[in-house]
């Protein structure tokens, strides 16, 4: 068993680079001191990037609910080697900016919708996809609307904030204006940061319907 890995991302979420040790290796799957990288967790995709010059292909939670870097090849690491960390930083800004929106997004999909069963979510750099249970499609014109409050509540330029529960501090909450929920993934500071979103429906299956959240810049 090994310590628990500090979650540097909670407090220092612009950060991407880091200097820590490593604690374990078990394959080409590595654990460290401190880290941030975010590991695939409430729909929110893994990060990606490097440990000095050996890539990082994903990050995920071990069974220990631990972070595990999932390295292309460990060459020649030792447990106990200092490294430099190096989060892909480009693709995690666009992950946080996509996270946000999507939160936003929900907020107006169940005020034009009603409230919708969400069933699951996925997030990555690209677009966010979340499924709710309806027996009907999506009216296009009720989504477009949902798109023309978010994208409104957007340019307001609106603080974003985050915190950990008092009691379980791995219990963590977003709120933006009167939106709070519960969310523990990486977000930016600002609605500013988001820009303008667009939606589409898609198709989830009997009984299922999803809605894709991506940025109109990206
Ligand atoms: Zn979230």
């Amino acid at each position: 068993m090994i310590n628990v890995t500090k979650r540097l991302y909670v407090e220092d979420t612009y950060g991407n680079s880091f200097s820590t040790r490593v604690e374990k290796i078990d394959g080409n799957n590595v654990w460290l001191k401190e880290t941030l990288f975010y590991p695939e967790s409430g729909g929110q995709a893994g990060d990606t990037g490097s440990l000095n010059n050996l890539k990082v292909i994903d990050t995920q939670l071990d069974s220990d609910k631990n972070i595990c870097h999932v390295l292309e090849s460990v060459q020649n690491l030792k447990v106990g080697d200092e490294v430099e960390g190096q989060i892909d930083w480009n693709r995690r800004y666009k992950i946080m900016r996509i996270h946000s929106a999507s939160h936003i997004m929900e907020h107006f999909l169940f005020e034009v919708f009603g409230n919708l069963k969400l069933l699951g979510s996925h997030l990555n750099e690209k677009h966010d996809k979340s499924t709710y249970e309806s027996d009907s499609k999506l009216d296009q014109d009720k989504l477009v609307e949902v798109e023309k409050r978010a994208n409104q509540f957007i340019a307001k330029n609106l603080p974003i904030e985050t915190w950990s529960d008092e009691k379980k501090s791995h219990f963590r909450y977003w709120k933006c204006g009167e939106i709070v929920m519960p969310c523990g993934g990486t977000h930016p500071k600002n609605t500013s940061e988001i820009g303008q979103i667009k939606l589409k429906r898609e198709t989830g299956g009997n009984g299922r319907e999803k809605v894709k959240t991506s940025l109109v810049d990206l």
